[in-house]
Order: C-alpha cells, then sequence, then structure tokens
C-alpha cells in the first residue's frame, strides 16, 4: 500500500458511522423518536412499512427548525443540544452527538419536513445515501416529519442481514413501547402497515400502563418509591406470584432513558431472591434519577448503558427499596371472584391488590388486627385452650432463637392487639387446611401448609447466618440405615444439619444416629425427618441450581410444617399467625405462592348485592 494519509470524504465517514449507530429500522425509530422528544413535541406519530424496511417515519409537533437547521442537522456533528464540554458533563437530553441523522441520511433515502411555529412554510429538505440535499417548501402545521425509506438500499450487505418483516416489527415495536411508558404526558400514534397498533392520549403513568399492559397485570403490579440524595427510584413491580416466564417486561430507564444494566437487574433480582418460583422472572418499571453530572451516557454507541459514579450504592438502594416494598402488608392480595360472563369463560380465582386505589400510591396501614391473646413479649399463651405434649403452638413458640422478632409496625403492644379492638375473636379452621379469621374489613384466609413453611423457612435461614441451631433432645436415640447416595449426602451436609438443629453421629456403613432435632420438627416426624428432608433436597437441586443453605432451609420447612389435613387447635392457628405476622416475608411462601388471601366485605357486600 502505497497511499497517503487522507481525511475520509464527509459521505463516507457517515456511512461508517451509521455501521454503529444505525443497526437496523429499530435503531432508525429510536433516533427519530428521541429527536422529537428533544424538540419538546407532546404529540408523536410513527408509522412504518414493511417492519420499517421500506419506511420508517415519526412526526410531531415540536419546535421544528427553519431552511439553515433543516440543512445543518444532517451534517456529521451537527447538534443543538451541546456546545460546550460542561455541557457534555451534564446531558439533559436524549440527543447529543449530533450523528443520527447524518448517518441515517448516508444509508437511506430521506425526507425532513420541519416548520418553526413563526415560519409561514414548512422546509423540505430530500437526501438521497448522503447525496446532496435538494431543497423545497410545503405548508404544513408546525414541528418536524422525518421519513427513511429504503434502509441500507446502498449498503446490500447491510440490508441482507435485516430481518423478517415481523422481527423487524417487534424491535421496532419495542422501541415504541419503551416511549409509550416513559412518556405519558405524550400522545403517541403508532401505525404498522397501515394498521394502528396503538393510539394512546396523554394520561397519568397508571393509565398508560394499564392501556399498554392490560388491567389484570397492572394490578399484579406494587408501587416503588423512594427519594434519595443521590439516587431516586420509583415506578412498579411485579408481587412475586406474578412472576413471569420471561424478562421480557423489565424496563429501566435513567432519567427517563430506557437503559440496560446488568447491576441494576441483579438488584433488583437479589430482592426477589426466595420469592419467586424457578424460571420466573419479576416484571419491573423503575424509573432511575440521577443528576447527570452523576452518571456517563455517553459510554455506548446507541447509549442503551450508562456509567454511574457509584455502582455500589446505587445496588444497595435499589435491591433495598424493592426488598422493602415487596415487604408491605398493604399487598397482601384479595381475592375477587369473577363475575357474569368472565365467570362462565373463567373460573379460576383472580388475585388482586386489595384496593383499586392503584396507581394513587400503597393503600396504607395493616389491618391484620386480630387479637392473638399471646403476649408478644414473652411468647407465653395468654388463652388456655392448647393441647398437651408438643403440640404445634409449643413448637412455634419455644423461640429457640430468641424472643419473637417485633413485628415491623413499631409502637405496637399487646395490649393494642387486645380484644377491644373490634374485630371478634374468632378463628377457625377451614376443611383441616385453611385458617380462617375476621380482620378489620373483611376475612383473611391462610394457608396452614405454606404460611408454617414460610416460618420454618425464615428460621432456618435466620439459623445459618446466626449459627444459633437449638436442638430438641431424643430420649430414645434412633440408629437409621440409609442407601449409600443418601449417606454421602448426610456427610456431605452434615455441618449444615448441625446449625440447623441437628444431633446426628454418623456411623459408618451408611448407619447414623439421631440424637436430637430441631424442635420444629413434631413427635410423629422424627423418625423419617432426615431422609425426607434429604430425598427433597435432592428433588430441589435436580429442578435447578440452588444455594446448599438455601435448599436446606425449603426442604427442612415444607417437610416439618403442618400439613394439609392436620387438625390444628385455636392456640396452634393464632400462635401459627402470630408467628407469621412476625415473619420477614409473611405473604408468600419460599417458592413463591401466596401465603394468605383477603376477602374484603366490600367484596363480600358487592356478592350479595349490598352496593
Ligand atoms: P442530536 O440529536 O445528537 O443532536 P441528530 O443527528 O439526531 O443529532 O439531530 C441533529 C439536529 O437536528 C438536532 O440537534 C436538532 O437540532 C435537529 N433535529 C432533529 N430532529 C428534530 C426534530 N424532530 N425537531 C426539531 N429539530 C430536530
Ligand atoms: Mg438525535
Amino acid at each position: 500500500m502505497d497511499r497517503r494519509i487522507a481525511v475520509l470524504p464527509e459521505h463516507l465517514a457517515n456511512k461508517i458511522a451509521a455501521g454503529e449507530v444505525i443497526q437496523r429500522p429499530e435503531s432508525v425509530v429510536k433516533e427519530l423518536l428521541e429527536n422529537s422528544l428533544d424538540a419538546s413535541a407532546t404529540r408523536i406519530t410513527v408509522v412504518i412499512k414493511d417492519g420499517g424496511k421500506k419506511l420508517s417515519q415519526v412526526s410531531d409537533d415540536g419546535i421544528g427548525g427553519d431552511e439553515l437547521d433543516a440543512k445543518t442537522s444532517f451534517l456529521r456533528h451537527a447538534t443543538s443540544k451541546i456546545a460546550t464540554y460542561e455541557e457534555l458533563e451534564e446531558i439533559r437530553t436524549y440527543g447529543f452527538r449530533g450523528e443520527a441523522l447524518a448517518s441515517i441520511a448516508a444509508v437511506a433515502q430521506v425526507t425532513m419536513k420541519t416548520r418553526r411555529q413563526s415560519d409561514d412554510a414548512a422546509v423540505v429538505v430530500r437526501i438521497d445515501g448522503g447525496g446532496a440535499p435538494a431543497l423545497g417548501r410545503e405548508g404544513r402545521e408546525q414541528g418536524t416529519l422525518v421519513a427513511v425509506q429504503n434502509l441500507f438500499f446502498n449498503v446490500p450487505a447491510r440490508r441482507k442481514f435485516l430481518k423478517s418483516a415481523s422481527t423487524e416489527f417487534r424491535h421496532i415495536y419495542d422501541v415504541v413501547l419503551r416511549t409509550a411508558i416513559s412518556h405519558p404526558e405524550i400522545a403517541l400514534e403508532f401505525v404498522s402497515d397501515d394498521e394502528t397498533i396503538f393510539k394512546l392520549e396523554p394520561s397519568p403513568l397508571g393509565e398508560r400502563l394499564v392501556d399498554l399492559f392490560g388491567e389484570r397485570q397492572v394490578e399484579s403490579f406494587i408501587p416503588v418509591e423512594e427519594r434519595g440524595p443521590l439516587f431516586s427510584v420509583s415506578g412498579y413491580i411485579s408481587k412475586p406470584a406474578f412472576g413471569q416466564r420471561t424478562r421480557a417486561n423489565q424496563f429501566l430507564f435513567l432519567n427517563r432513558r430506557y437503559i440496560v444494566s446488568r447491576n441494576i437487574n441483579h438488584a433488583v433480582y437479589s430482592a426477589y431472591e426466595h420469592l419467586l418460583t424457578k424460571g420466573t422472572f419479576p416484571v419491573f418499571i423503575i424509573f432511575l434519577d440521577v443528576d447527570p453530572r452523576r452518571v456517563d451516557v455517553n459510554v455506548h454507541p446507541s447509549k442503551m448503558e450508562a456509567k454511574f459514579e457509584d455502582e455500589q450504592s446505587l445496588y444497595r438502594f435499589v435491591s433495598g427499596l424493592v426488598r422493602k416494598s415487596l415487604a408491605d402488608p398493604a399487598f397482601v392480595p384479595a381475592l375477587t371472584l369473577p363475575q357474569g360472563k368472565e365467570a362462565a369463560e373463567d373460573i379460576r380465582l383472580r388475585f388482586t391488590s386489595r384496593q383499586h386505589s392503584w396507581p394513587g400510591g400503597a393503600p396504607q396501614g395493616n389491618d391484620w388486627v386480630f387479637p392473638p391473646r399471646i403476649d408478644t413479649v414473652t411468647g407465653e399463651i395468654l388463652s388456655e385452650n392448647g393441647q398437651g405434649g408438643r403440640g404445634l403452638a409449643e413448637q412455634l413458640l419455644r423461640q429457640p432463637d430468641g424472643p419473637i422478632p417485633k413485628p415491623a409496625r413499631s409502637g405496637e403492644s399487646a395490649q393494642e392487639l387486645g380484644p377491644d379492638q373490634g374485630v371478634s375473636t374468632g378463628i377457625w379452621q377451614l376443611h383441616r387446611k385453611y385458617i380462617l379469621s375476621p380482620i378489620e374489613n373483611g376475612v383473611m384466609v391462610v394457608d396452614q401448609h405454606v404460611a408454617h413453611e414460610r416460618v420454618l423457612y425464615e428460621r432456618a435461614m435466620h439459623r445459618f447466618a446466626n449459627a444459633v441451631g437449638a436442638t430438641q433432645h431424643l430420649l430414645f436415640p434412633r440408629t437409621i440405615q440409609v442407601g449409600t447416595g443418601e449417606y454421602s449426602l448426610l456427610q456431605e451436609l452434615l455441618p449444615n444439619l448441625l446449625l440447623l438443629g441437628f444431633e446426628i453421629k454418623l456411623f459408618g456403613k451408611n448407619t447414623f444416629v439421631l440424637e436430637g432435632v430441631p424442635p420444629d420438627v413434631p413427635k410423629e416426624k422424627e423418625e423419617n425427618i432426615v431422609s425426607d428432608v434429604l430425598a427433597l433436597f435432592q428433588e430441589y437441586q435436580q429442578a435447578g441450581p440452588l444455594d446448599v443453605r438455601e435448599n436446606l432451609a425449603k426442604s427442612f420447612a415444607c417437610r416439618s410444617a403442618v400439613k394439609a389435613g392436620d387438625p390444628l387447635t385455636e392456640t396452634e392457628m393464632r400462635s401459627l399467625l402470630v408467628q407469621l405476622q412476625a415473619a420477614r416475608m409473611p405473604y408468600v411462601c419460599p417458592h413463591g405462592r401466596p401465603v394468605m388471601l383477603r376477602i374484603s366485605i366490600d367484596e363480600l357486600d358487592r356478592r350479595f348485592g349490598r352496593t
């Protein structure tokens, strides 16, 4: 090569730049939408044909431009959004590089029509594959329309790599959807091959989400919100029982710009740990607001990633907020029975949030105030109708790990929970499966097995974390023989089993002596508990990777908990509910199933035609 170094001609440089910025029709739509948002548009219309391959067009009612603006906008590095380095440090617009229009025009046939309010006609600029612009005028409303036709018509290699119209459509749909979520105050219309995909009027975020996702899905959302000195977060997350099979409905907006962040995703997931069924993912729509000086959005060709000044505290902020929101008692699922036509088609019961006050914010307070008749400080049962022996109540109240943790609400004493609350003290077992208890605004239905499982699971995890296992010594130690596989698993898990409160002596020859069990194990289960736990442990292990202790805690909780079919005394039921109330996450079992439901008086009134 004996050529001299030379600066590339602009049209060639643009074509090269286009390779990075413009990957497919989706990128065109994204860039055009961002320009409309930056131009303070209040109405935006997106029209595509053939998955955007034939046409991607965005029109707005924004500030528009004059002839000079229109011509300049297609030059590389031409932008009206930043002028100094200081402004680059503090970006408040979507665009700032000034290369989108230049890149698009280099690889497509572009028409821009734009008019400022003060001008009497719109300027029309047409550029074909980076050639010289052709100018014209036309009568038009204020605002800008950019039509991009035949993307990559002059770059056959790229054109060939475009996918089918339906695939390209889906990518564009995602981009328009994100804009619809992040800008509910903007009217947004989306038309594909002459079909209106959606036509959204300006509305509060909650209503916009109902338009986009449907009422059902939105009812499964929990609002999250917290303002901090460095970050503010708001938005919605799904109740754990409503995990989805894919990660599709996860949206993160940084200063209203859609971004992808593994760090923040992980922060959200970590808060759902132990709450979701395997293979399901939470839905989230999270708006993160950060001072633009503390974040760099100029680190990715299509600005889909950002670099934060303090990733770690952001992580803690997000996971703490999600954790807290998930534990909010206001989000115990309420039961609504399907009615009318819907009932005939779908007799499954629906879980919905307690009140339809969403999205105005979380309903405040906790109406779970049934009188436990238990001293919450000493753990002593104040009512005397428990059965003798090691009943559930006694096990639950033995509290080997210290006093019962106080319920989350502070300042609440046993007296406040006393019988003068105006709530009936009744508590019933239904079909030896569910516990029914009146609450302030209706009735609470608790699944006895799942509830007990949750309590025991948390207790087990607490023992692992604090190494405070307690043991119930057996009067007659048992010598137990197991299979070889089971024995080697037992050897492997022995340290953790000891932490849980088991007293096991390995004897060799597939034999061990059981001298003590955690106090949670009911008498009749002592004999088989070790084998049962090991078997379930293996079952969970096969289902997918799981932390050893978490698996053990789950297996232990499931095998020691009361079952459906076990009769419970009133005292046992009360103590279970008290324990549950003190749990960190009382509303979902370790597998993500709901622990309790409530049926509101309103719902009953409605069913009985009282309203
Ligand atoms: P950037 O958005 O990074 O500034 P672009 O190439 O996307 O670069 O756009 C270049 C310029 O064209 C913008 O800075 C803006 O001044 C102008 N422009 C583009 N689209 C619009 C629009 N829809 N309304 C008004 N001005 C626009
Ligand atoms: Mg732009």
